[in-house]
């Protein structure tokens, strides 16, 4: 069918059973990725088959039936979602949407594919991506991502901001890692005009370390970042997780994401779609429902609609993340590249 959209008559919008209305899709794209973030991956990680993987137009096609349902939200995101050969076809794809039904087109990235893709985001109607980075210290950077090269993600964030993107940076707080660093990474982000969200690792698959050695909880970021910074909390919320701070000495924004130490699922408006075509309805949670057999059985949507229909009735309350000290295993066994952070 390409990448044109089955004409049908607007469905009925996404409520689940605790009347919170779905707006919010995030897209795994891929699995793979060019880094191995210790809190991410394991060095050697065996991805998805590619056969199994959905081609781009039926990604477009599945992404459009969570808009014609209401979602006005659709973040891309991996793996590292620019890795997927030929992405950019779906951003455009996904981008004649943008103004019929879907108000945000954005993406999560660890930066390195941005020198070449900025300029045809942008293009594409995308206007702010959060990108992950976890240190300004190059040498940490490596040990941190195991491959990936901070010369590059710094060049990646120039020239996002040249294309005239908002960039948000993503950090994962590292206990005896970047713990040290928070203050800086703060006054850097703040300093090149784009908001910083510090996030809590989440025990999301094996990986080669212990889980809790890296635990750190943001209750104690944010008393270590009090010492230096006036932080005042403000209303500000752009769809996700993060709860906001404004901070008096830089004027930035700095977010705080605590799925462990404060459960905000109360909220939750969103759910997860893989590049096998899975939808998981809670990021904490093992229930999935798959939406690729409904989508190959027929080119009308029906299948689809009923499948994403009885996904959402199962939509549960809450996660229910702890670190577990006995056995120091992932809570959930998939990683997060698989669900798409
Ligand atoms: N590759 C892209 C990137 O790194 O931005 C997108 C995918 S990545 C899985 C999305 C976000 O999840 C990143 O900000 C990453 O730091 C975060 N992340 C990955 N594993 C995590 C974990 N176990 N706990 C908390 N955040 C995690
Ligand atoms: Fe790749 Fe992002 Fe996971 Fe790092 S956090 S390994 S960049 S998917």
């Amino acid at each position: 069918m390409g990448f044109e959209r089955a004409a049908s008559i607007k469905p009925a919008p996404l409520i689940d059973p605790f009347q919170r209305a779905i707006t919010y899709l995030r897209v795994s794209v891929t699995d793979r990725c060019d880094f191995r973030c210790v809190y991410c991956m394991s060095e050697n990680m065996s991805f998805l088959p590619k056969q199994d993987l959905l081609t781009l137009e039926e990604l477009d096609r599945l992404c459009g039936a969570f808009i014609d349902r209401g979602v006005a939200k659709l973040r891309l995101t991996g793996g590292e979602p620019l890795v997927r050969r030929s992405i950019m076809t779906l951003v455009r794809a996904l981008s004649r949407r943008l103004g019929d039904g879907l108000d945000e087109l954005t993406l999560t990235t660890n930066g390195s594919q941005l020198p070449k893709y900025a300029r045809e985001l942008a293009d594409c109607g995308v206007k702010r991506i959060n990108v992950s980075l976890d240190t300004l210290d190059p040498d940490k950077f490596r040990a941190i991502t195991r491959w990936g090269e901070f010369d590059k993600v710094m060049a990646g964030i120039d020239a996002a901001q040249s294309a005239g993107l908002a960039v948000k940076i993503n950090a994962v707080a590292l206990k005896g890692v970047n713990e040290d660093e928070l203050v800086d990474l703060t006054a850097w982000s703040h300093g090149r005009g784009m908001d910083l969200t510090i996030i809590e690792v989440m025990p999301l698959g094996d990986i080669d370390e212990n889980r809790l050695d890296q635990y750190l909880p943001l209750s104690m970021v944010r008393a270590r970042l009090a010492e230096r910074y006036t932080m005042r909390e403000i209303d500000y919320r752009t769809g996700g997780p993060a709860r906001y701070v404004h901070v008096a000495e830089t004027g930035g924004r700095l977010g705080f994401i605590t799925p462990l130490t404060h459960n905000f699922c109360e909220s939750c408006n969103r759910v997860r779609l893989t590049c096998t075509g899975t939808l998981y309805m809670c990021l904490g949670q093992e229930d999935a429902a798959d939406l690729r057999a409904p989508l190959r059985a027929s080119e009308s949507n029906d299948l689809v609609n009923a499948a994403i229909d009885a996904a959402i009735l199962r939509k549960p309350k809450g996660h229910d993340f702890v670190i577990d000290r006995r056995h120091r295993g992932p809570a959930v066994t998939r990683h997060m590249s698989v669900t798409g952070g």
